[in-house]
């Protein structure tokens, strides 16, 4: 006899209702249909597989890459009352075996497998002689070279349809562009599948970017109007991330580093005093967040840029968790843009291009002069009307002046140095500095050698980048970053194309977060 969802989700998990998506996607698991859902981090995804896993006879597997996860999922879910348990490479031999004995057996209902485990010699076989009646790929994304997070091996996945036809699937991503989500179901084989995409709109969260000038300073102030409440810093390198807790500590602040660098005691050490609320600021790499249910952080602060917006999305998800404000912030410096692309670069070349492709549309967010969420959730796929009312941008419109002069004056200074300056040198010619580099290749002789001496170099490096976002200049990042015009410059260099530019502030007069004190 069947269960029924509703009467699953109370005795097993303790809720009353199910949230909105929840519901359609459990009945159509039900009904054997493959399913993609796309939810955010917290929004439940977790319950759309295992409320059906309880509802049905026999055994669901789930597919999960996150193996250091998969332990306290399991017995998360062992605590309920739910027989589940787990296979991957960190079990011996012997437990292997006696799992698999009691899935033989019936006694399991969720069997959580890493994909290494799954594609084994002999696991399908093994499979077969149980009644699977559910396969969950849970981080979804994982399987697509367009996803921020591709694994090879997810790819082998395509075969779980092949060779099971009738079992239904449903697939499970916080995080997936377009493109992205028809490439999982393609990869997939589940042209038919139903997608579910819940809204990404976390409005609770308060968007925010500075430039990373003084950004100990900045954050100081931040801490100022956040005092005592539990946070997150994320930094690009472990150095950082160890240096950052060290100034923190000495400012009398209760933190502390995190990552994968660490020996693991001292990692879950630093997980549970911040669970705990024994410590209240982690400086953490990108390996801090995954799987911690912390719903009461109230900010993420973003040290330097993330290589793309669904990492950025995922960090900043980890905030404001039961939906009580927090914020985030993210310092946002043209020499991350530099680093991360070099990191990029390194990939296979057609991972690269998709990946400083990804790197472009973040810095686009990072530089935006409208409504940040609108850009966030456009990203995803949702367009919105109205601007949200809650990121910097909507608070303090930023000033737009007409910075055609201006851009013509960088414009012209590009072609005459015959596009071989890069970002640095050119200001230097812009603002008529008497160094070696620009005299030994006799740029002080060219026309618009200082012409722009009455702005700061930290303006010219704003206003340059606008140009860049604006497609009215580009970058020779296999010449020294060299910066080139580009077809649109002559519209501007020429007929007298009008360019709008937003004033730079820098990061003294604004204040951090203002409307959150
Ligand atoms: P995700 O995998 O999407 O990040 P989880 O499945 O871990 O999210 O769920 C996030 C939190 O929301 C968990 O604490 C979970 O118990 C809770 N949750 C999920 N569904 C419901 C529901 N219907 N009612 C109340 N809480 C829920
Ligand atoms: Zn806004």
């Amino acid at each position: 006899m069947r269960e029924n969802p509703q009467l699953v989700l109370k005795k097993y998990f303790g809720y009353d209702v199910f949230r909105p998506m929840q519901k359609s996607v459990i009945q159509t698991v039900l009904a054997k249909q493959d399913c993609l859902v796309l939810m955010p981090t917290g929004g439940g995804k977790s319950l759309c597989y295992q409320v059906p896993a309880l509802v049905l006879p026999g055994i669901s597997v789930v597919v999960s890459p996150l193996i250091a996860l998969m332990k306290d999922q399991v017995e998360a879910l062992l605590a309920n009352g739910i027989a589940a348990g787990y296979l991957n490479s960190t079990l011996a031999a012997q437990e292997q075996y006696e799992l698999e004995n009691k899935c033989l057996a019936g006694e399991i209902k969720l069997l959580y497998v890493s994909p290494e485990k799954l594609l084994s010699a002999g696991f399908f076989s093994f499979l077969k002689r149980l009644q699977v009646n559910l396969f969950a790929i849970d981080e979804a994304h994982c399987i697509s070279a367009w996803g921020h997070d591709f694994r090879p091996e997810y790819t082998l996945l395509r075969h779980i349809k092949e060779q099971f036809p009738a079992v239904p699937i449903i697939a499970l991503t916080a995080t997936a562009d377009r493109l992205t989500r028809l490439d999982i179901l393609k990869q997939l084989g589940l042209p038919q599948a139903q997608v579910f995409v819940s809204s990404f709109d976390r409005p609770n969260l308060n968007l925010a970017v500075m430039p990373a000038k003084n950004r100990f300073k900045a954050i100081l102030d931040f801490l100022q109007t956040h005092k005592n409440q539990p946070g997150i810093i994320y930094c690009l390198s472990r150095n950082s991330t160890e240096q950052l807790a060290q100034k923190l500590m000495g400012e009398g602040y209760k933190a502390i580093a995190y990552h994968a660098g660490l020996p693991a005691p001292t990692r879950s050490r630093a997980q549970d005093a911040f669970l705990k609320d024994n410590v209240q600021i982690v400086c953490a790499t990108i390996a801090f967040g995954m799987g911690i249910d912390k719903s009461n952080v109230r900010w993420v602060i973003h040290y330097n840029l993330p290589k793309n917006i669904e990492s950025y999305y995922q960090e900043i998800g980890r905030g404001g968790r039961d939906g009580a404000r927090a914020g985030a912030l993210l310092f946002y410096s043209y020499a991350d843009v530099m680093r991360l692309r070099d990191m990029l670069k390194e990939g296979n070349p057609e991972q690269a291009t998709l990946q400083l492709a990804k790197l472009e549309r973040m810095q686009q967010f990072a530089e935006a002069a409208t409504c940040r969420r609108k850009i966030l959730l456009q990203y995803f796929g949702e367009t919105v009307e109205k601007d949200c009312g809650n990121c910097d941008n909507c608070h303090n419109p930023p000033t737009t002046f007409d910075g055609t002069l201006l851009a013509q004056k960088a414009l012209s200074a590009v072609a005459r140095t015959q596009e071989k300056a890069n970002m640095g040198l050119l200001i230097d010619v812009l603002r008529g500095a008497r160094n070696q580099a620009v005299l030994q290749k006799g740029y002080d002789k060219i026309k618009t050698y200082g012409a722009g001496r009455d702005l700061s170099a930290l303006d010219w490096q704003s206003y340059l980048q606008q140009l860049l976002n604006a497609g009215l200049l580009e970058i020779a990042y296999e010449e020294g970053y060299a910066l080139k015009l580009s077809a649109r410059s002559r519209e501007v260099l020429f007929q007298n194309q009008k360019v709008k530019l937003v004033k730079f502030q820098p990061t003294t007069e604004k204040p951090a977060e203002k409307e959150e004190r």
